[in-house]
Formats: structure tokens, C-alpha cells, sequence
């Protein structure tokens, strides 16, 4: 089945059977294709196919059977027409800012990204002529006075931000992105597609940190680029073709797979992250939860117009200050003290001694990451088990 006939077939069809390409031994699952290069049929085969005349598999760093079937699925499941898989989802945002970027061009980016985006945007892009404005993420008049028409090329958000769990307007962002000739990237790690298809809602780009939900599991490196043919198709696929940093088949197998679960993980994370969050409220010394799926979440309305589920990002503020998060922290027996997120493992962090330990004191406070903050990654274990796991110091 060729995939355009997979259009008129639901997420969860496509999520399964978007992107297969079947060779003459009639594999059911996906084979990977361990080999670096492929061979020809003919001196002439062989220039047609480096000149670009004849389409084929040359060489696994920019074409690869196992890899275009991850890409294949990724741009059925975003609504996007061409993708790009990368080695990481660093060097998915490294690949879409080199592609895309000159001296003299000016990147708007929300305050409070993924921390090694902020540096990757701030210490090395610096360096090429490349300007960096950050602004707090949900102030549209700040983005607006932020943004300078013929200069700003890129808007780069999160929506849900890392760990306040805020909601920005992709709709909004995406309009006054295109009224300066810029183009809105929107990093979909939290949501997947399963969750939030920012293509549809006026993005120009999506990326992705593979590493995350799309594995699902907590095996792989890797991150992916969607967007229209142009731009992702001939831009960034030339990027990636040139420098190289390029997903390896196996770890493609492994998201490919991941992918088959998503729609049924995204529904699961997010039933147990809504259970927690309500739970979290009612318990003693827990100043404030942050969840888009509750009522009281000041974008609660906007994330369910713009989500079609909440998603398992959870984070709670204790009164009780460090000592409070730390005491709670190291009694869990069951959930990972570690940063990573987006596995079917819960896992939980202090941010502000951890990911956002790096920030000035003064700098963590305007971003509004307390003391006693915390954040869950929630998992797909036992609710049950979770909040006991969670309540032994809170009681
Ligand atoms: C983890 C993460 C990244 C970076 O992805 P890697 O696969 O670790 O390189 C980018 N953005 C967000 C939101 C992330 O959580």
C-alpha cells in the first residue's frame, strides 16, 4: 500500500502502517538495513543516481531504507510533507538553524526552552552573527516587540513549556511569525502528534527529540525535522547530507516501533498525569500543581483547544522549600531520580539544583522555578503505586 493511500485513514492507522517499504523477501515488520552504502547495477546507474536523476539508496548517511520509513511515518503523523531524521533532537535544532540562518539574521526564542537549546542558541550561534532574543513564553507583546521584520528569520517555542508546564498559542505565534516573513519552529517533544499537530495549526516546522515520547521507552537517541518539501525536503535534507549528523537504522527500528504505541501511550501517560495532578492538589504541604489539564491552569481552555489530551509532564511546588523537595525525593523507591522524560518509567527532578541549576538565582526566580519545585515525568506504572511512591513524606 502506497502511503498517500493512508490519507484518508486515522492517526492510529497510519501510526501502524504509514511509511512501510516491503522488499523482495516480503518482511512483516520493518527490516533494518545495516549497511553504509548500496551498490549499483552499472557505472551510468551509479552517476544517475549521485546526480539525482534516478531516485535510490546511495549511502546511510542521507539515504537509508529502515531510516526513510521512520521519516515516512513521522510526516503521516504530523500532517507534514517531508522529514528528516537526525542523530539527536539537538541535532535536529542544530540542522534547522544551520539550514536556515545567515549572518546577520535574528532568532526570537521563548525563555525557558530545553536548556541545551538556550545554549545551543546563545553560546554558539552568537558567535556566527547570529542575534538571540529570549522572551517569557506566553507574552505575545513581548514577542511583538521582540520580532523585526527582514531580520527575524525563526520563532522557536515550546508548548508545554519545561517544567511550568505553560501553554502558548501556535496560532497566534505562527501569524505573527508569517506577518515578518519569519517561520514559527515548534519543538513537539511533550505532545507528540498523538497529542498537538502544530503543521495544522500555522507552524512552518516541527522537531522532535525522538529520544523522548516517540521511543517511548527509554533506549534511543535521536530527533527528526518535519515540514513542507522546500524547506525540509531540499534545505534541511542538504544540511544533513553535508554534516552528517544522522539517525542510525537501528535506533530508526526501534522508533519506528515506538511509533505503533504512540496514540495508545500518549492516551495512557496522560489519563495517569490528570490522576496524579488531581491527587498532588488535595495533598498537604503541596502549594500548587501545574497541569494543563486542570481546570485552574490559567491556559487550560487554550491547551483543550489546542491538545487533544494533556499530556504526562506534572510539576508541584512544596512550601516546604529544597528540603521539602529533597526529603520527598530521596524517600521514592519505585520512581527514577533522573532528567530524562517520555518513558513508560516515571521519572522525577528537582529543577532547580538540576537542569536549571546553571541560572543565576535572580534569572531562576523570574522564570519561576522555586525552590520547592519539582517535576514528574509520569509514567505508565500503577497510579496507585505512584502516589504512594510520592506520599510517603507528604503525609
Ligand atoms: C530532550 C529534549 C531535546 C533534546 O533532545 P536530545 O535527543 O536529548 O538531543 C530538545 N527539546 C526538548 C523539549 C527536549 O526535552
Amino acid at each position: 500500500m502506497d502511503e498517500h493511500d493512508l490519507d484518508e485513514f486515522a492517526f492510529e492507522t497510519r501510526a501502524i502502517r504509514a511509511g512501510i517499504e516491503r522488499s523482495a523477501q516480503g518482511e512483516h515488520a520493518e527490516a533494518i538495513y545495516a549497511t553504509s552504502s548500496f551498490v549499483f547495477e552499472s557505472a551510468e546507474e551509479a552517476a544517475a543516481r549521485f546526480s539525482g536523476e534516478r531516485p535510490g539508496n546511495i549511502y546511510s548517511r542521507f539515504t537509508n531504507p529502515t531510516v526513510r520509513m521512520f521519516e515516512r511515518r513521522l510526516a503521516a503523523l504530523e500532517g507534514g510533507e517531508s522529514c528528516v531524521a537526525t542523530s539527536s533532537g539537538m541535532s535536529a535544532i542544530l540542522s534547522v538553524c544551520m539550514a536556515l540562518l545567515r549572518q546577520g539574521d535574528q532568532v526570537v526564542a521563548a525563555q525557558g526552552l530545553f536548556g541545551t537549546t538556550t545554549s545551543l542558541l546563545n553560546q554558539y550561534l552568537t558567535r556566527f552573527g547570529v542575534a538571540v532574543r529570549f522572551v517569557p513564553a506566553t507574552d505575545y507583546a513581548a514577542w511583538a516587540e521582540a520580532i523585526e521584520a527582514g531580520r527575524t528569520r525563526l520563532l522557536i517555542v515550546e508548548t508545554p513549556t519545561n517544567p511550568l508546564t505553560e501553554v502558548v498559542d501556535i496560532q497566534k505565534l505562527a501569524a505573527m511569525a508569517h506577518a515578518a516573513d519569519a517561520r514559527l519552529i515548534v519543538d513537539n517533544c511533550f505532545c507528540t502528534p498523538a497529542l498537538q499537530r502544530p503543521l495544522a495549526l500555522g507552524a512552518d516546522i516541527v522537531i522532535h527529540s525522538a529520544t523522548k515520547y516517540l521511543d517511548g521507552q527509554g533506549r534511543c537517541m535521536g530527533g527528526a525535522v518535519v515540514g513542507d518539501a522546500e524547506t525540509v525536503g531540499r534545505d534541511i535534507f542538504g544540511f544533513l547530507r553535508t554534516a552528517g549528523p544522522t539517525l542510525s537504522p537501528f535506533n530508526a527500528w526501534v522508533f519506528l516501533k515506538g511509533l505503533e504505541t504512540l496514540a495508545l501511550r500518549m492516551r495512557a501517560h496522560s489519563e495517569n498525569a490528570l490522576v496524579l495532578a488531581r491527587w498532588l492538589q488535595q495533598q498537604p504541604g503541596v502549594a500548587r500543581v501545574h497541569y494543563p489539564g486542570l481546570p485552574d491552569h490559567p491556559q487550560h481552555h487554550l491547551a483543550a483547544a489546542q491538545q487533544s489530551d494533556f499530556g504526562g509532564i506534572v510539576s508541584f511546588s512544596l512550601s516546604g522549600g529544597q528540603a521539602a523537595a529533597w526529603r520527598l525525593i530521596d524517600a521514592t523507591r519505585l520512581i527514577s531520580i533522573t532528567a530524562n522524560l517520555g518513558d513508560t518509567k516515571t521519572t522525577i527532578t528537582h529543577p532547580a539544583t538540576t537542569t536549571h541549576g546553571r541560572l543565576s538565582p535572580e534569572d531562576r526566580h523570574a522564570a519561576g522555578i522555586g525552590d520547592g519545585l519539582l517535576r514528574l515525568s509520569v509514567g505508565l506504572e500503577s497510579v496507585d503505586d505512584l502516589m504512594q511512591d510520592l506520599g510517603r513524606t507528604l503525609a
